[in-house]
């Protein structure tokens, strides 16, 4: 169900919440939040509520301190962990500047501009993310270890997968939520694990994707474990990806297109899907890609096709890792499949060969991903096509230019 403003106010009274929190993301796609109680929301939906933007990552420089938090009320949902009596409910954010203006460096707005460009070309996006993350035990402290909370592999059962009573409460929590989980079971790596959830449009399936986040290190927090989403946090074993599903409705047969136009794309956005210097200790390796392949055959390559029809067909882009922020991820996706279909771009033939083993002179002929967080925030500053498509401030904040 989408609220409006009235009836967020009418909830708030009739359903006992005591605290409202006002949710939004950094430039880095981290969640912020600022609680504010029942007789501010009026206010807070009709002028917005100000908040110090120098402290935050990526808005601060370029900006007068001043920006306006002004709750999106179809985003409402309420915090299930939370006290049931003087309940908290959050709703995610538009952030604007003192006169009203857009502030852009809100991602989340970025990504609405890019849904309304799509639909202005005659196509609607769907996009489902999968996130895989660890879990750790916790020391003395209450502090993070690396050491894994099981030592299981892929959907292996209990009592080898101690994770079986955290995916279960993460599951139930998301259905709470609005979000509705499809599967989850362990992943490969020791104390890995993987949840997915149902595909929606752009934005609910980015603002789903940072739900989740807090969503699994809250009930692991609980748990007295650590959630970890870093891209490789054990050196010898899987990485954790972000596998970003894209479908189209309204053209006929675009598959090529879209596969085509994520191929031109993809070096010069790796940057945005890879953000952080961590990140290129995960790709090239483990069934995360280091070539800019596609094929429905195997998990080696950049994009594969699922073996799925009718609603579920999709193109799944493998690269991307959960220090991604999703609104910048999906906008700079969508710009990259448009390309794919304004220009009728050819479908590059596939590789269905496994990567992995493949021999060094059949790899020669194949395109790299960046191989360092260097090269890849390098391209991303020299890309014409990024540029064309993000603010200055978000391209500074990733290039490093
Ligand atoms: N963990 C792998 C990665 O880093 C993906 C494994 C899978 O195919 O689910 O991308
Ligand atoms: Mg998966
Ligand atoms: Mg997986």
């Amino acid at each position: 169900m989408k609220y409006t403003a009235d009836e967020v106010i009418q909830f708030v009274e009739e359903e006992n919440v005591k605290f409202i929190r006002l949710a939004f993301c950094d430039i880095y796609g981290r969640q912020k939040n600022i609680s504010i109680m029942p007789g501010e929301l009026r206010r807070a939906f009709s002028d917005g509520m100000v908040f110090d933007a120098s402290a935050i990552a990526g808005f601060g420089g370029a900006v007068r301190s001043d920006l306006f938090l002004r709750p999106d009320p179809s985003t409402l949902t309420g915090l299930p962990w939370r006290p049931e009596n003087g309940r908290v409910v959050r709703m995610f954010c538009d952030i604007t500047r003192p006169d009203g203006r857009v502030f852009e460096a809100d991602t989340r707005h970025l990504l609405k501009v890019a849904v309304e460009d799509a639909q202005a070309a005659g196509y609607r996006f769907s996009f489902g993310a999968e996130m895989e993350f660890y879990l750790f035990k916790t020391d003395e402290h209450g502090e993070p270890t690396r050491e894994p909370y099981d030592h299981a592999g892929y959907m292996d059962i209990a009592p080898d997968d101690r994770g079986e009573n955290i995916r279960r409460e993460i599951c139930l929590t998301l259905e709470q939520m609005g979000i509705r989980p499809e599967s989850s079971h362990h992943e490969e790596g020791p104390g890995q694990n993987e949840i997915d959830f149902r595909y929606s449009d752009p934005l609910t399936a980015a603002d789903n994707a940072v739900t989740f986040r807090s969503v699994v290190q809250t009930i692991a927090a609980r748990s007295g474990l650590w959630a970890d989403f870093s891209p490789k946090p054990l050196s010898d074993a899987p990485g954790s990806g972000l596998h970003i599903n894209l479908s189209i409705h309204g053209g006929v047969d675009t598959e090529p297109q879209v596969i085509a136009g994520l191929l031109r794309h993809a070096y010069d956005i790796t940057a945005f899907l890879n953000p952080s210097r961590e990140s290129y200790l995960r790709l090239g390796s483990r069934k995360a890609p280091g070539f800019i392949t596609w094929s429905s055959q195997n998990r080696s390559q950049l994009i594969r096709v699922p073996a799925a029809e009718g609603e579920y067909r999709r193109v799944e882009l493998r690269s991307p890792d959960p220090t991604a922020n999703p609104y910048i991820a999906f906008a700079l996706l969508i710009y990259a499949v448009l390309d794919g279909f304004h220009r009728r771009l050819p479908l590059p033939p596939s590789t269905d060969l496994n990567l992995y083993e493949a021999p060094a002179e059949q790899l020669a002929g194949f395109r790299r991903l960046p191989a360092s967080f260097e090269e890849a925030r390098a391209a991303a500053a020299s890309s014409a096509f990024v540029r064309e498509h993000l603010p200055a401030a978000v391209l500074e904040a990733y290039s490093g230019e």
